[in-house]
């Protein structure tokens, strides 16, 4: 949700104007599956997706916090903080307050609207995004509290397994605070030195929610855990990491089967991020592409965490033209699989998915297309201009690329960023037809997007000098309405003279 919109909520809930915008990333692992927890190598990298919170510093140690994705209000006393019975959103915003004042920082309460665009459990990892943007949340409000991101991370951590109670790695946390733009994140889980990596030029990461509930996931990702921490022993190592893929293969017979295929995934698989890094730094973008479709075989047959239905992704997105490599990310039993693609083809594979995937699996799949972002930060908002109407006078009216013809709440397919107009998104309604929406008028619904309500595709003639009202304005366009209430977009560049009207 835009931050405008977002202020424009808060002001709703908590009837004042907020001053801060806190924010951080989802992520996606390029390659380096369940080789965290065995003290190996990842390769994330944030997503344009995020959690957002809008809110202003309060004068008390109160912090009240309303979440727009689930309609809900939580409050809570910094002083004594304590997990409530039965687990819930704010239990991740405690965990906060409680990390960072177990690690002695003072902190001031807040209040904040919380929206998040992340798909929420679809291990995208929308739960170090809230931990995160909570973390810049108590930055904004707390004035001279500043924290190193790798500090925010750790903190962010220690609440999801320390207060939340969920026993995951660091690599979510890492990524979401130390994100940046263009580039992944190369990750030593055992010494947590990090380095950043570009992203080669003229592909795209495409992520595909298989909409599938992750209902084995814990129970399976414990299990994986104590497996194989029993290779390690047996091998007489103090974690997997610690085994070259020569090491592991002269010593496999001490294993038993099944153990034997879970050690050779993960050695595999560290070795496979290390060459995934020197790939992509010699942009060698067919060796990182079969890199990740190696991955996901061997997550698939030796550590036996895919499904179906990721399987299903990966092997539409393997037979579409432009594709390097897919794989599923995160821990797998559903949730999300990744390709990397042909910048051109993207819409050649998103279309693909829509059509091909819902046959094969009777499921949904979401699908987008993201740049990596950069990692969680803050910022003060100024206060809304409070100037009650506009009148903007037309000049001239050039020709412009038309808006997507599509009726309101209607489900369309959300295909590729505009590259001129950041928010733009070149969209296909339902006849296969093409045209622009701002991000503004998205809506998600049951895995697609659709259409708000105030939709509105209409481009609006103007004639020289006309009067019209602005109504809202984005990126260089403007929505606007003439003398006869008619409504449309513009080029915000064809209105001049802005005057308050009072
Ligand atoms: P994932 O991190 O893969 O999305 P998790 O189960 O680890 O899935 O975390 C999801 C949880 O994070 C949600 O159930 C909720 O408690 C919290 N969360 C994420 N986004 C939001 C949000 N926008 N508002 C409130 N809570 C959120
Ligand atoms: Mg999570």
């Amino acid at each position: 949700m835009h931050p405008e919109t977002l202020a424009a909520r808060f002001h709703e809930v908590f009837g004042a104007h907020a001053t801060f915008l806190a924010r951080a990333p989802g992520r996606v692992n390029l390659i380096g599956e369940h080789t965290d927890y065995n003290e190996g190598f990842v390769l994330p990298m944030a997503i344009e997706r995020e959690v957002r919170l809008v809110g202003r510093p309060r004068e008390d140690d109160w912090v009240r916090l309303y979440s727009l994705n689930f309609e809900e209000h939580a409050a809570f006393q910094l002083s004594g903080l304590h997990a409530s019975d039965v687990p819930s959103w704010a239990d991740y915003c405690k965990g906060v307050a409680w990390a960072m004042q177990e690690a002695g920082h003072t902190l001031r309460g807040f209040e904040a609207v919380i929206h998040g665009d992340i798909p929420i459990g679809s291990g995208l990892s929308s739960s170090a995004a809230l931990e995160l943007a909570m973390v810049m949340a108590f930055q904004a409000s707390t004035p001279a509290l500043q924290l190193a991101p790798s500090s925010a991370a750790s903190l962010a951590h220690r609440a999801e397994s320390g207060f939340v109670g969920v026993r995951c790695g660091i690599m979510d946390q890492m990524i979401a605070a130390l994100g940046v733009k263009g580039h992944a994140l190369f990750i030593d889980c055992r010494t947590l030195a990090h380095e950043t990596v570009p992203l080669p030029e003229g592909v795209a990461v495409v992520i595909i929610d298989t909409g599938a509930p992750r209902s084995l996931a814990s129970s399976a990702y414990n299990e994986r855990r104590a497996e194989c921490e029993s290779a390690a022993a047996l091998l007489g190592v103090p974690a997997l990491r610690d085994l070259t893929t020569e090491e592991f293969e002269a010593q496999r017979a001490v294993l038993p089967p099944l153990l034997t295929q879970r050690a050779e995934h993960v050695v595999r698989e560290n070795a496979r991020v290390l060459e995934a890094v020197e790939a992509m730094r010699a942009g060698d973008v067919q060796r990182l592409g079969a890199l990740m479709t190696a991955s996901h075989e061997s997550l698939r047959d030796l550590f036996e965490v895919s499904s179906p239905a990721l399987d299903a992704a990966v092997a539409i997105a393997l037979s579409t033209p432009g594709v390097y490599g897919a794989r599923m990310t995160g821990a797998g039993f559903g949730g999300c699989a990744i390709a990397l693609v042909d910048e051109a083809q993207v819409s050649m594979l998103a279309t693909r998915i829509q059509f091909e995937y819902p046959r094969r699996t009777g499921l949904t799949p979401k699908v987008f297309v993201s740049n990596a972002n950069e990692g969680a930060s803050w910022e003060k908002l100024t206060p809304p201009n409070t100037a009650p109407t506009h009148r903007a006078i037309a000049a001239h009216h050039p020709s412009v690329e038309p808006p997507l013809c599509a009726e309101r709440g209607e489900a369309i397919l959300r295909e590729i960023p505009d590259a001129e107009s950041p928010r733009w998104w070149w969209c296909r309604d339902k006849h296969g037809r093409r045209g622009r929406v701002h991000e503004h008028f998205f809506e998600e619904e049951d895995y697609r997007f659709v259409l708000r309500d105030d939709f509105c595709a209409q481009e609006l003639p103007l004639v020289e000098g006309e009067r019209v009202r602005l109504l809202e304005a984005y990126d260089g366009w403007a929505l606007v309405e003439n003398a006869h209430g008619e409504r449309g977009w513009v080029p915000a560049r064809v209105l001049v003279s802005l005057t308050s009207e009072g």
